[in-house]
């Protein structure tokens, strides 16, 4: 099933008498279990696709079906809603905020929810435990490592379980062992079943995606399916 479907998605954004043209006429369909990424050079338009996918910007011209909802066509209050139900984003910067413990942290998406405090505690601790995270649940920000600043990050965009996880460049201020671990993570949860699209400028994580686009100038000049790739790197893949 096609869980993406963008069609002549254009964005341009006008700075003083200048008009950057950020995206040109994108065509892109992503099924759904798909872990898909999106590499490029910087200032080629990765970020503005992912802000588009996820609601938060508007396209110039062009659609966006998640799940076959033309999510520019919703009123504001129902685009809301179906951010909430349908995606899960992880950020460079994470914006942990630093006076809530780790499980406050994976809680506040859920501060919406119409359930009880303690199910709210409950989905928040299994997502963290899925994550890696069961002895870190009470700690601050400050008092984890990048890593596991990470792993907060990751389960608070997964406790409202999204159809669709979109991540910016989210192993782009770790160290490699900790960046190879954390693509672990996301490897995990795809084989799993999550749907996942990433950002990313670093050529080593292309091996764990299923397909890669690559965007230059604001328009996709090359993509790889990975599908029929040698078996060392599909074995790698299957995170053993
Ligand atoms: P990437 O994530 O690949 O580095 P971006 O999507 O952030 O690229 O940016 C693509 C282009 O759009 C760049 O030329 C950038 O300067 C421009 N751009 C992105 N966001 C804005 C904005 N809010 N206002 C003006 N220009 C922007
Ligand atoms: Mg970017």
């Amino acid at each position: 099933m096609t869980l993406i479907e963008l069609s002549e998605l254009t964005r341009h954004f006008v700075n003083g008498s200048d008009c950057v043209a950020a995206l040109h006429g994108i065509d892109l369909e992503v099924a759904e279990g798909t872990f898909l990424g999106v590499m490029g050079p910087s200032g080629s338009g990765k970020s503005t696709l992912l802000s588009l996918l996820g609601g938060l910007s508007q396209p110039t011209t062009g659609t966006v079906r998640i799940d076959g909802i033309d999510i520019y066509r919703l009123p504001a209050e129902r685009l809301a809603d179906f951010r909430r139900e349908y995606l899960g984003f992880v950020f460079q910067s994470h914006n942990l905020i630093s006076y809530l413990t780790a499980l406050e942290n994976v809680m506040l998406p859920l501060a919406v929810c119409r359930m009880k405090p303690a199910e709210k505690r409950r989905r928040a601790a299994e997502v963290l435990e899925r994550v890696g995270l069961k002895d870190r649940m009470l700690h601050l920000p400050s008092q984890l490592s990048g890593g596991e600043q990470e792993r907060v990050a990751i389960a608070r965009a997964l406790v409202n379980r999204p159809p669709l996880l979109l991540a910016d460049e989210p192993t782009g201020s770790l160290d490699s062992a900790t960046s190879r671990q954390i693509m672990e993570l996301f490897c995990e949860l795809h084989r799993d079943g999550q749907t996942i699209v990433m950002v990313t400028h670093n050529r080593e994580n292309l091996e764990w995606f299923d397909r890669t686009v690559f965007l230059r100038d604001g328009r996709i000049v090359e993509e790889i399916s990975h599908r029929d790739e040698p078996t060392a790197v599909a074995a790698k893949r299957e995170c053993a």
